[in-house]
């Protein structure tokens, strides 16, 4: 490789359960409104249509336990999501051979700046400000599909200083996790290191400086992150 004009930026990269290998982050993908409950809190219909997504930065996603409270904002809700890490990828991949992408599963946080994303989607803008800022996605340690297979079902949920704030299971996904990867491959090319947030369930709001949030999801994991 040729000379860099300028010192290269770091990697991203994530801790692996029983493991001192990290995984390295290419792409983060999110999916919207893939628990009907949710949908219908945010004042949609939670109907089968197609899914849609949107996306986040590699270096969004935060390992460290706190997430910062962000500027330009007075509404920052909470999204607790499974987190999907491809091992490989490709185009058009059969929703029946999508799980041999997956290399493991995370908690993770899709943190958002509610009042601005509102402002976005009334305008018909894109949500990047009120979605893709600085550690805006907490995440834990992977799990390899290896070790825990592929969770498929299992509650999920979040508390805020110990109340319980969301909660449902994960076989309420309306699109399951081959599906979701299926269709991003017949619109982006996919490839080792993408991470996928598979979308929350209900009960999303505010949290604070000095709130815990503590996530679950059984079978999987379960971590905590403070609002510094
Ligand atoms: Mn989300």
């Amino acid at each position: 490789m040729s000379k860099l004009a300028i010192e290269a930026p770091k990697m991203v990269t994530l801790p692996v359960a029983g493991s001192d290998a990290e995984f390295p982050v290419r792409r983060v993908y999110c999916i919207g409104r893939n628990y009907a409950a949710h949908a219908i809190e945010m004042g949609h219909d939670p109907d089968r249509e197609a899914p849609f997504f949107f996306q986040k930065n590699p270096d969004n996603l935060d390992g460290s336990g706190d997430f910062p409270y962000p500027p330009k904002t007075a509404d920052v809700h909470h999204e607790i999501e499974m987190a999907v890490m491809l091992k490989s990828g490709g185009v058009n991949i059969p929703v029946a051979d999508a799980l041999n992408h997956v290399y493991g599963y995370a908690l993770s946080l899709d943190m958002t700046r509610r009042d601005l994303q509102g402002e976005q989607k009334k305008a018909g803008r894109p949500w990047e400000i009120g979605k893709a800022f600085e550690r805006s996605a907490p995440v834990g340690v992977i799990h390899p599909a290896s070790e825990i297979g592929h969770p498929d079902s299992g509650r999920i949920e979040l508390k805020v200083n110990g109340d319980v704030k969301q909660e449902g299971d994960l076989n309420q996904m309306i699109w399951k996790v081959p599906e979701m990867i299926s269709y991003l491959s017949d619109y982006f090319e996919m490839a080792a290191g993408d991470v996928i947030l598979s979308g929350t369930p209900s009960g999303v709001g505010p949290v604070n400086k000095g709130d815990v949030m503590e996530l679950l999801v059984e079978g999987l994991d379960q971590m905590t992150v403070n609002v510094v």
